[in-house]
């Protein structure tokens, strides 16, 4: 049952000023809520798509204490960029960000552009970043749709259009833009995301203290964990990755990742993996398994393991050169931008192994 625009709900104004009224009270003391600096906007935007609030936070202080504005960011190095990222997963988005910001220093004269057409045109920056920097820097009436914005709003007036179809982000597009507030648009789309953070969560929605609840289908039927309808399943692949940890005294050798799967551009090392074909080598013989876990992304559940060797100086070489892989110093390691389980298996690994 979409919902017929223009007949959204008699107390649309009512429910507007419920919402910004309530975060004007409520709402947590972030950084990137005392700027409307689009780069900051953008950062925290950006970040936030993938992780808490509180996880995130240590992400943002880091960039904006490394990178000040969006020049900086520019001029950085992608490998200086993604080891900053490093934990928060997607990289290519990181990756994303740097092609936007070196296309703001050269086609944009340094300035973020002002209005959510343009921003739209920026690599990596969707509908939702595009809607929340226009409205919080540029006071543009232009409502944000995102996990969040569903939930609140299907609740709200009972929206049961599936929101794994493409189709239905209009639906919630349209309500969003009949409730905005246009006096105080970025207000009005932080107060939506806000109250599905903190009080209309996907479980146990605290209705009691919800400034909506008066005018609430979803309260009104007791129908709080239909909303929102979602119908398509994710399919899951299973894939088995096997690390091999190659060194000697002082080097490990490693590769970067190419650009046509996941964790593009990061380190790690000499890999087997299910996915694809791998050469067919003698080196991995006796190699003992030292470490395992499982990583789950959205669309692959890995069985990862990590097997170690210790060679000597020579035939860490041969092997170097046999399998196209690069030595870095084993002090250096930690400094390569890797993967979140090359990372876990770094903190666990004991680097006095072979001695
Ligand atoms: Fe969400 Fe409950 Fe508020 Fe409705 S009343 S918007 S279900 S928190």
């Amino acid at each position: 049952m979409a919902l017929k625009i223009n007949t959204i709900h008699p107390g649309t104004p009512s429910i507007s000023n419920s919402l910004t009224d309530w975060y004007t009270e409520n709402y947590r003391l972030l950084p990137w809520r005392e700027t409307n600096d689009p780069y900051k906007v953008w950062l925290s935007e950006i970040i936030l798509q993938q992780t808490r609030v509180n996880q995130g936070l240590p992400y943002y202080e880091a960039f904006v204490s490394r990178f000040s504005d969006v020049e900086s960011f520019a001029n950085a190095d992608l490998d200086e960029i993604l080891k900053l990222w490093q934990g928060l997963g997607y990289y290519s988005r990181a990756r994303n960000m740097h092609t936007c910001a070196n296309t703001i220093i050269n086609e944009y004269d340094q300035q973020f552009p002002t209005n959510y057409k343009e921003l739209l045109k920026l690599k990596g920056v969707g509908k939702y970043t595009a809607a929340a920097i226009a409205s919080i820097c540029f006071d543009e009436a232009v409502p944000v749709v995102d996990g969040n914005v569903y939930r609140v709003f299907s609740r709200l007036f009972g929206i049961d259009d599936d929101i794994s179809d493409a189709k239905t982000f209009k639906v919630f597009f349209e309500v969003g833009q009949q409730l905005i507030d246009s006096s105080r648009p970025g207000t009005f789309n932080q107060s939506v995301m806000e109250l599905g953070a903190l009080v209309c969560t996907p479980k146990n929605p605290d209705c009691i203290n919800c400034p909506v609840a008066e005018f609430c289908h979803a309260r009104a039927h007791g129908t709080q964990s239909n909303f929102p309808v979602k119908t398509k399943k994710v399919k899951v692949k299973q894939r088995s990755l096997q690390y091999y940890f190659f060194c000697d005294d002082q080097n490990v050798l490693v590769k970067q990742r190419g650009n046509d799967d996941i964790w593009k551009g990061l380190y790690e090392f000499y890999l087997v993996d299910s996915f694809k074909e791998n050469i067919d080598t003698e080196h991995i013989k006796e190699s003992e398994q030292v470490y395992e876990m499982k990583h789950i992304l959205t669309h692959q559940r890995l069985e990862i393991s990590f097997f170690a060797k210790k060679l000597s100086s020579v035939d860490l070489a041969i092997i170097q050169k046999d399998l196209g892989l690069s030595p870095v110093k084993i002090e250096e390691i930690r400094s390569l931008a890797v993967s979140k389980p090359i990372e876990s298996f770094l903190n666990e690994w004991d680097f006095n192994y072979f001695t």
